[in-house]
């Protein structure tokens, strides 16, 4: 049994509607159980400044799945949500699924990096999984409320998802 937490972002087709839709999908996951999802966020995007806000949040997963399954699951995912993949990097998008931690395993995979080569510099990811595990300590000693300490919000707020 893994504990992962999960990045949920998307900037297309009614932001706030396609992270519940994937926030349910990860919620009737095979072999999956969603313990907690943070509340969502509007954040800035990264990279190109030309395309609409983010709307993020992190959820929370115990999974029995092996995390190359997990990842096939969740490209599913976003794949269902309509997204195409562009060579535009961090371009907008219906719908990102990132795995940031599994347990404190360190995955070194052509197509998996674990943790999440971003998670420590993104405001996005370090808030909600803050908000979700105040008291989380990665691998290697740091906590995130150091993390968070020396990461601006940047806009980071919010949203009323009611
Ligand atoms: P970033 O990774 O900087 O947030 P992105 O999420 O937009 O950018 P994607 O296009 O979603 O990038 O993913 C590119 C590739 O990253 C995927 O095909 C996937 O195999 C690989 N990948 C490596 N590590 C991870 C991870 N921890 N979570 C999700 N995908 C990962
Ligand atoms: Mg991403
Ligand atoms: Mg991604």
């Amino acid at each position: 049994m893994h504990t992962c937490f999960i990045g949920v972002g998307s900037n297309l087709g009614d932001p706030v509607a396609q992270a519940n839709q994937a926030i349910a999908a990860l919620s009737e996951l095979a072999d999956t159980q969603l313990v907690d999802v943070s509340s969502l966020y509007a954040s800035k995007p990264m990279g190109p400044s030309d395309q609409p806000d983010y709307v993020n949040a992190v959820a929370k997963l115990t999974t029995t799945l092996t995390p190359l399954a997990l990842l096939d699951a969740l490209q599913y995912i976003e794949l269902h949500q309509g997204r195409v993949r562009k060579d535009e990097r961090w371009g907008p998008r219906t719908l990102d699924l990132d795995i940031l931690l599994i347990d404190d395993l360190a995955i070194d995979h052509p197509r998996l990096t674990v943790p999440h080569y971003g998670m420590r510099e993104r405001e996005f990811v370090l808030y909600p999984l803050f908000e979700i595990s105040p008291n989380l300590v990665l691998s290697d000693g740091v906590a995130l409320s150091q993390l968070i300490q020396s990461c601006p919000r940047n806009g980071l707020e919010t949203i009323d998802n009611a």
